[in-house]
């Protein structure tokens, strides 16, 4: 559901109640073939967000190219047609007649036994307060402004070129935590955790993109912790030759009217220092919308001083509400590995929840049963498509059609506006039933894509799915020779020439299903391994938990507290009681993997115990979670002065002390 958002959560976990407002997309989704005449004709251009401001849209639009689903929507505040009553274009234009200007919103009511709550941010907006010149020198911009402009589909097309002046820039700064770690300017005390990472992989990325360009980042601090981020911060400075510089920024203002901007800051050393850049990018911190707000609200979760979601730290989904999850940025700033790593744990969670539930609403599509055509003559059907202007004004698709009639074993030819749309479909399918076709060509677009669409179209025409081929005329073809119709269109014909040919020679085929070991083994019982296991349990599958040590808990057993406080040895402990009382849980102790094979779904793993024994274990997947070793340090005279502890023996002493 796109345009959508929560509009109330009651109930409890297992049982809540959502209410979703969707909101008018004036365009009907089944009708739009996304074939992008309406915007342009639009009149009316505004600022697109997807842009980050940086070029415009039309009030008729798709958020970006690739957009899901790819369907058109009016944005009701700048039509011109629902603002004044006047305009009307796109009805005119459209060629499907999907605008409607009457469409409203429609409130859904949805049963559902969990939530998961991954609203994500809102990037700092500097221009609020105008910090650093935002907003007042156009050659301030942001990090996600900066992402457009090196973005081969941003609006320079890749080009770094000035907001004022069109000129490449030749110097680039990056400001740090602008709406981060500042009480003063943005009320922001806490550090967005992304902003140093991405300011280092822009300034590299940036120097691809014109050489010679001299990149700085000034900043208090770089914090690159994660897995390979310092080695990455080194080759920054090593290799792309990233300029850092630890300094306090305390000026920016424009050099006359060059477009150039002096930065003024105080160095290391104490003294007041001056620079001009062609271009200032501002590295925004994250923040927490308003409306999300109003969401936690809603979803009746705390939420951290900061604003994001209150998780505790041995369950980092689970928000204060039981059965509502979260996951992503709104659960605190960060990357999108952390973010997708949440999101898996926030539907490992949920499917706990909902076990005993699974399945209970999944309904198979049905198709007609399937023609068998063995003994049939190849009767081939070729559809070629215009695509909009997209195929046909390039390619004489006429003449390709034309040449399709002429090809051996083809009964049928005819082309189609848009062969994707659903009316499209609804005909491809009646005219193989009616022309007792038994293979088909779609001349269209990319497989990669269409195929499924193309598939299901003929299983829905009783039809073997394997028995359609598609011709890539489009992306390698018309949008490669654009220049070049005759060219073009002599190759269409070769692409639907090889298609035929090949399809000719297709027989039925029938997906071959393998079987899938429905058990798991998880190597290494510390906090992660017994979770994950704990949580396949719970789900009903059987999990061998393999440990090489005497104990579960690994080195969660030997510290005290979570920053936040919490008990580790405790939150351990209970979580060893629990896998140690689940019945589908079959714990290995002093065991180790000594031999591995098979693949996903059917591995073999061989056991080896401290006693010698061996043991062969099925399953269909693996997780492999057996930690890590703390350094033993050879300086600062460890082991030969008593005093001189690791961290892990100074949590030691605390319980020694309790
Ligand atoms: C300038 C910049 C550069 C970055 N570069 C990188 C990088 O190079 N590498 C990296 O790993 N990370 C980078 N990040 C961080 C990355 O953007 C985040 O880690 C990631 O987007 C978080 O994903 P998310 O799904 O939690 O949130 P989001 O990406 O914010 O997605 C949240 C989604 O929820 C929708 N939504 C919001 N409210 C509601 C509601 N009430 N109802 C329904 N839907 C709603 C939003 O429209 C949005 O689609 C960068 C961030 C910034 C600001
Ligand atoms: S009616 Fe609205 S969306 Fe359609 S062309 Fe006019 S201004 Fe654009
Ligand atoms: S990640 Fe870096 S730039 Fe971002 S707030 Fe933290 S220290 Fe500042």
């Amino acid at each position: 559901m796109t345009l959508s958002e929560v509009t109330g959560i009651s109930g409890e976990a297992g049982n809540f109640q959502v209410t979703v407002r969707e909101h008018p997309r004036y365009v009907d989704m089944d009708k739009c073939i996304a074939c992008g005449e309406c915007a342009a004709k639009c009149p009316k251009k505004v600022d697109s967000e997807y842009e980050a401001g940086t070029s415009k849209r039309k009030a008729i639009y798709v958020k970006y190219a690739q957009a899901v689903p790819l369907k058109y929507q009016i944005d009701a505040e700048q039509c011109i047609m629902l603002t004044k009553g006047k305009c009307g274009l796109c009805s005119k234009i459209c060629p499907a007649g999907a605008i409607n200007y009457k469409d409203t919103e429609k409130i859904h009511e949805i049963n559902v036994g969990a939530v998961v709550l991954a609203p994500g941010f809102e990037a700092y907006q500097p221009g609020k307060d105008n910090v650093w010149g935002y907003g007042v020198y156009p050659n301030v911009v942001t990090a996600l402004q900066f992402e457009r402009y090196m973005s081969a589909s941003g609006p320079t097309e890749g080009h770094l070129i000035r907001p004022s002046d069109g000129k490449e820039i030749t110097k680039v700064a990056f400001l740090q935590c602008v709406g981060s770690r500042d009480e003063n300017k943005c009320g922001n005390s806490y550090c967005s955790s992304v902003c140093c990472m991405y300011a280092i992989k822009e300034a590299v990325m940036a120097k691809d993109h014109v050489p010679g360009l001299r990149t700085s980042i000034f900043m208090m601090d770089m914090r690159t912790h994660g897995k390979d981020f310092d080695r990455y911060y080194q080759r920054a400075h090593d290799e792309s030759g990233v300029r850092f510089v630890r300094c306090r920024v305390h000026g920016i203002e424009p050099e006359g009217d060059s477009g150039d901007l002096r930065l003024h800051y105080i160095n290391e050393e104490g003294r007041q220092v001056e620079e001009f850049f062609d271009m200032v990018v501002l590295s925004v911190g994250l923040e927490v919308p308003e409306h999300v707000k109003k969401l936690s609200d809603i979803a009746g979760i705390k939420l951290t001083k900061d604003c994001f979601a209150a998780t505790s730290d041995f369950s980092p989904v689970s928000t204060s509400k039981e059965g509502i999850f979260t996951c992503g940025a709104f659960a605190g700033p960060k990357d999108i590995p952390q973010s997708v790593v949440e999101g898996s744990a926030a539907a490992a969670a949920v499917a706990d929840i909902l076990a005993p539930s699974r399945g209970a609403l999944t309904r198979e599509k049905t198709f007609p049963e399937e023609r068998d055509i063995t003994t049939e003559d190849p009767k081939i059907g070729v559809f070629v498509c215009h695509c909009g202007s997209n195929i046909a004004g390039v390619i004489d698709v006429e003449a390709v059609a034309d040449y399709a009639g002429t090809l051996p074993n083809v009964t049928h030819v005819e082309r189609n506006l848009f062969s994707c749309s659903q009316d499209t479909q609804d005909n491809m399918m009646q005219t193989i039933r009616e022309q007792g076709l038994n293979r088909v060509v779609v001349a269209a677009c990319t497989p990669r894509t269409h195929e499924p669409l193309f598939r299901e179209t003929l299983k829905a025409a009783g039809l073997n799915e394997y028995l359609v081929e598609m011709a890539n005329i489009r992306n390698q073809n018309s949008w490669v020779h654009a220049k070049d119709p005759s060219i073009a269109t002599t190759k269409a014909k070769d692409l639907v020439r090889m298609a035929v040919a090949k399809v000719d020679r297709q027989v039925s085929l029938k997906p071959i299903s393998v079987p899938i070991t429905q058990k798991a083994l998880v190597v290494g019982g510390g906090i992660a391994g017994m979770t994950a296991a704990l949580n396949m349990a719970e789900q009903g599958f059987e999990v061998h938990l393999v440990e090489k040590t005497d104990s579960l808990g690994g080195n969660a057993l030997y510290l005290a507290h979570t920053w936040s406080g919490e008990p580790i040895r405790q939150k351990t402990q209970q979580l060893v009681e629990k896998v140690t009382a689940n019945k589908d849980i079959i714990i290995h102790m002093k065991s180790e993997v000594t031999a591995a094979k098979g693949f996903v779904g059917n591995f073999t793993t061989t056991i080896s115990s401290a006693d010698g024994l061996t043991q062969k274990i099925s399953h269909g997947v693996g997780v492999v979670a057996i930690g890590a070793r703390p350094y033993r340090p050879k300086e600062y005279g460890y082991g030969v002065i008593q005093n001189v502890v690791t961290a892990l023996e100074f949590d030691r002493l605390f319980k020694l002390k309790e």
